[in-house]
């Protein structure tokens, strides 16, 4: 590996270079010619209405299978490919195989995809969603945006009008990692929202009386703006019975189904949906 990719290396790499910022390099280097050799694909993670125990969709998560790394987790190489600005190209192709999966789900389930910031504000991002739909023919009202705080936190009119046209298609926006960020009530009142999902820190520090508190709020606050709450990262009956409890309309989390490969999640999908037919 060394020998092969050496001689490409030394054209980034100067003397004097600092050793984390040659690795940081590395990697940006490697993140590059990922997509090209396509090191990259979707798990997939079921969601699931409380009340009825149904699995209504699943959500896309990105996974890199570096040759040279091993599989790389997406906490570690989504913020270097915003950073470099390959989150675009990287986010459309994620857009494009979440949606061509889910046209062979069974009909009514969800795609859930995670859309970065920069990916949002990019030009023509508007225009790829619906050409992703089109392809696939996945309609629209079957997919789900998860953007994070920082994507509102700009303000930015073209971030809003983004936002305005994709749900005037009959898209949904899920405000991901709820909680974690701040002044998140401000941006209910001035952001179109359909879901939010209360972040996985919440839900595993639910024993604690403080966070309960925080959790049942976020869940009400759903309720009284008619926007749908998932919980994250629910990991035991304890946390599903409190979550159901209170009225939380939507759980995710490794009790409920870990990200899968695309036939297994498919299998999932079939199987809980010929029950809730016949059951
Ligand atoms: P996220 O969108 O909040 O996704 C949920 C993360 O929590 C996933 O981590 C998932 O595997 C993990 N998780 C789910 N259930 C549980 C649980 O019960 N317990 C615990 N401990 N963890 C659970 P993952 O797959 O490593 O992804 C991390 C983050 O990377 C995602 O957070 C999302 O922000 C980002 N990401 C993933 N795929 C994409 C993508 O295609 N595009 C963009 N822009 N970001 C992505
Ligand atoms: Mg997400
Ligand atoms: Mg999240
Ligand atoms: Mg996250």
């Amino acid at each position: 590996r060394a020998k092969s990719e050496g001689r490409n290396l030394y054209r980034f790499f100067e003397p004097g270079m600092d050793a984390v910022v040659q690795a940081r390099r590395a990697l940006e280097v490697d993140l590059e010619a990922a997509l090209p050799r396509q090191e990259f694909d979707l798990h997939f993670q079921p969601i699931m209405n409380i009340t009825s125990g149904e699995i209504t969709g699943a959500e896309a998560l990105m996974r890199w299978h570096s040759p040279g790394r091993g599989t790389v987790a997406p906490d570690d190489f989504i913020p270097v490919a915003e950073e470099t600005g390959l989150i675009v190209p990287l986010g459309e192709w994620a857009l494009r195989k979440a949606c061509a999966e889910a046209a062979s789900w069974p009909p009514g389930l969800r795609i859930a995809v995670n859309v970065s910031a920069v990916q949002l504000k990019s030009n023509g991002f508007a225009r790829g969603v619906i050409s992703a739909l089109a392809f696939s023919g996945v309609p629209a009202g079957r997919l789900e945006l998860e953007i994070t705080e920082t994507v509102l936190m700009d303000e930015s009119k073209a971030v809003l009008k983004t936002l305005r046209q994709l749900r005037e298609l009959g898209i949904r926006i899920a405000l991901d990692d709820f909680g974690t960020g701040y002044s998140s009530l401000g941006y209910l009142r001035r952001f179109p929202v359909d879901k939010i999902k209360i972040d996985r820190s919440f839900i595993r520090d639910m024993g604690n009386r403080d966070t309960a508190a925080i959790v049942r709020t976020i869940i009400g606050l759903g309720a009284e703006l008619g926007i749908v709450v998932t919980a994250e990262g629910v990991e035991t009956e304890a946390q599903l019975d409190m979550l159901r409890d209170n009225g939380c309309v939507e759980a995710q989390g490794y009790l409920i189904g870990v990200p899968s490969k695309p036939a297994d999640i498919q299998r999932l999908l079939e199987s809980r949906a010929t029950r809730s037919q016949t059951g």
